[in-house]
């Protein structure tokens, strides 16, 4: 039997555990995956200890993203991040990939949302941001980061390929724009919240908000009232999910049975 785990501190209400287990089932792998807690000054010796006791794979969770990258050999995408959300002990040393980065341009993909030559404002700057201004800009897509710490925003766009960034006041850019990211947070604790004025949102645009709980935040409501595509953050959970399952496993991952575990564990939340 394999072995594959979240690493986080809180993981107690993650989805990834039933999400990747009705991956295993649909696909007659004989596996598990669980969940671990260590302390925040434990992660070296968590990460150390499960490829000794040969754990397959890992995904990383807050607080340990960052720490995780300097703990194994990261592709150069998850460099590029800061951040490491899947580790795979699979070869001679421990591999760490960033599969948000994926979960943001696989749920375009599916949505039938091109991103190559089209222009994209990222709301947010923190991980989930990093995450997604680099997804978009390595698919060719012209990035806009806005931050509410404007700063932030300023110093990933220096990285991030032909990217500019600025405070919220620069948002307006929303009304020239074919794709939108809320990376905020703005919406999961206050669910009437957005981060986005409805003004700037229109038909030709398609919206990804990375959070989850609620599924239909505000601001998918807005977008949806707009006339434009709107893609909740359960894709992004999904897509990197299933990018994680596949760099493990090396098989195609079982994309419907997987989004219908996640989903009937959102839903009766
Ligand atoms: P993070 O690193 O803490 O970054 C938080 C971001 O939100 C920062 O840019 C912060 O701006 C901004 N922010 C927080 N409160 C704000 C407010 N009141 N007004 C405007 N901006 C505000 O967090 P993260 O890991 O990137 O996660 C961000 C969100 O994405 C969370 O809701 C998380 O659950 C979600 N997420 C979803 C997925 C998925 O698979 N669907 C994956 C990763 C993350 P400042 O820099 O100014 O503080």
């Amino acid at each position: 039997m394999q072995v594959y785990g979240l690493v986080g501190n809180p993981v107690g209400h993650s989805l990834s555990p039933p999400m990747h287990e009705a991956a295993y089932e649909e696909t007659g792998l004989d596996a598990r995956y669980v969940t671990f807690e260590p302390a925040r000054d434990d992660i070296a010796a968590a990460v150390e200890g499960a490829d000794a006791l040969g754990v397959s794979g890992l995904n990383v969770t807050i607080p340990f993203k960052q720490d995780v990258l300097e703990l194994v050999d990261p592709d150069p995408l998850a460099e590029r991040i800061g951040a490491v959300n899947t580790v795979d002990f699979g070869g001679e040393t421990p591999k760490g990939y960033n599969t948000d980065a994926a979960g943001v341009t696989r749920s375009f993909e599916r949505h039938g949302v091109g991103l190559a030559g089209n222009s994209a404002v990222v709301v947010g700057a923190g991980g989930a941001g990093r995450a997604a201004a680099f997804a978009l800009s390595d698919a060719d897509a012209s990035v806009h980061v806005a931050n509410r710490t404007a700063e932030t925003a300023v110093e990933l766009a220096e990285a991030v390929p032909g990217a500019t960034g600025g405070g919220l006041d620069t948002l307006d850019r929303i009304r020239e724009a074919d794709v939108l990211v809320n990376a905020t947070s703005v919406g999961m604790e206050s669910p009437d919240e957005t981060p986005v004025p409805a003004e700037y949102l229109h038909g030709d645009l398609a919206v990804l908000d990375a959070v989850y709980t609620p599924l239909e935040t505000q601001l998918i409501r807005d977008a949806a009232a707009a006339g434009a595509v709107t893609i909740d953050g359960a894709w992004m959970l999904l897509l990197q999910g299933v990018e994680a399952f596949e760099r493990w496993t090396g098989r195609d991952a079982p994309v419907d049975a997987m989004n219908a575990a996640l989903r009937s564990h959102l839903e009766s939340d």
